[in-house]
């Protein structure tokens, strides 16, 4: 089987499964009692935030991590933790995923004053039309880090830059999922209030998130019981898996430099193969400034749903639509860039790991040959 759906979900690492399974069995107190093997498990989770804040770059005394259930749910702690002053003025990138757009929504239709911030063609969020948006009435930005379907990098700095001109204490949200440990992040230097990850996307397992909280954030609790993480994430504490997010943390996090490099090289590679094949006039959305571990491409004239069912067929997993969204409406991110109905029917999507090889690639593209040369007979 070849694997090219990274962005939607990643194959855990061997030592994450073990670590959770170990933990899970020897280390199963309730880590929220008061006897002093619990005490310990507390303890440890302590040292790992401060791990987790570290890989951020953020301020290991002052700043906080929330473990959630996933980064769906960090995102909507985030969102409508914050929110909740209907005089005020929300801004949301609208190349979101849907763990965010959706949320924006519900404010929105809850008669919160939502705008959407355009993205640019190459996909990353329009700087000026941001700050166009700027006021001081402005007290909530999101904007995702790097965009799950085109791989599209937002300037995070220039994105708070552009904000504090205008907007005075204006709390800044990043969705961080498809960012975290496969490109350098400073949440101090782009003074990020909120961040969002998952550990899926990074040989964790599923069903683990996290949200960075700086120093100072002020955020209401969504979920209420028995004040678990601050009060602000009630539920028992997920100790083994708070434990194998960090291994996959820490090992993609050691690898960051050599993985990025490899996965490069795997991006220009695959380009090289599509140049020489475009006879049918293969697009590639994701330029060289997106992240390099996506990759969104367009077979003008042909359907991605099929292509993707071929490749399913000779073994080859890829991506259509969204990463992660179970229903797929459209696509508003390769709308918003200006692609046009048939373009986008036409998209698919492949995302990397550093487990891929050339070879894979190779066969991927006699495999799209075979498809365009038996379609076009
Ligand atoms: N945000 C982005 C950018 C994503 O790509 C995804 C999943 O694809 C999510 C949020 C949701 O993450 P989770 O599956 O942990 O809820």
């Amino acid at each position: 089987m070849v694997y090219f759906d990274n962005a939607a979900t990643t194959k855990p690492y061997e030592e994450v499964l073990k670590t959770f399974n170990e933990c899970g069995a020897d280390e199963y107190f309730n880590p929220s009692a008061s006897y002093s093997l619990s005490f310990n498990l507390y303890k440890k989770i302590g040292d790992i935030r401060k791990k987790f804040i570290s890989i951020l770059n953020g301020d290991v005394e002052s700043d906080n991590i929330v473990f959630t259930s996933s980064a769906t749910e960090s995102n909507n702690l985030a969102i409508f933790g914050s929110c909740f002053n209907k005089e005020k003025k929300y801004l949301f990138s609208v190349g979101e995923h849907p763990a965010v757009y959706n949320c924006a929504m519900e404010l929105k239709n809850k008669g919160y004053k939502v705008f959407f911030i355009p993205l640019q063609k190459n996909g990353q969020v329009d700087y000026d039309k941001l700050d166009n948006l700027c006021d001081n009435d402005v007290c909530f930005v999101s904007t995702m880090f790097v965009n799950n379907e085109t791989g599209a990098i937002n300037d995070l700095i220039r994105i708070r830059n552009i904000i504090d001109k205008k907007a005075k204490n204006c709390v800044f949200h990043v969705d961080g999922v498809q960012g975290f440990c496969k490109i350098p992040i400073d949440v101090t230097e782009a003074r990020i209030n909120l961040f969002s990850i998952s550990a899926h996307k990074i040989h964790g397992l599923k069903g683990l998130g996290a949200l960075y909280i700086s120093k100072g954030t002020k955020l209401k609790n969504i979920i209420f019981g028995g004040g678990q993480e601050f009060g602000l994430r009630s539920g028992t504490i997920n100790y083994p898996g708070i434990i194998s997010f960090y291994k996959a943390a820490q090992t993609t996090c050691e690898n960051m430099k050599k993985n990025f490099v490899k996965v490069t090289n795997l991006k220009n590679y695959l380009r090289e193969q599509l140049v020489k094949l475009n006879k049918n006039k293969i697009r590639i959305v994701s330029d060289n400034e997106c992240s390099p571990y996506i990759n969104s491409l367009i077979f003008e004239g042909n359907r991605g749903e099929t292509i993707m069912r071929f490749l399913d067929s000779k073994g080859i997993l890829v991506g259509t639509g969204s990463a992660c969204s179970s229903s797929k409406v459209g696509n508003r991110v390769l709308e918003n860039m200006g692609f046009n109905k048939n373009q986008i029917l036409g998209s698919i999507r492949i995302s990397f790991s550093a487990d891929n090889t050339k070879g894979e690639i190779d066969y991927f593209i006699t495999c799209i040959d075979d498809y365009l040369k038996n379609i076009n007979a």
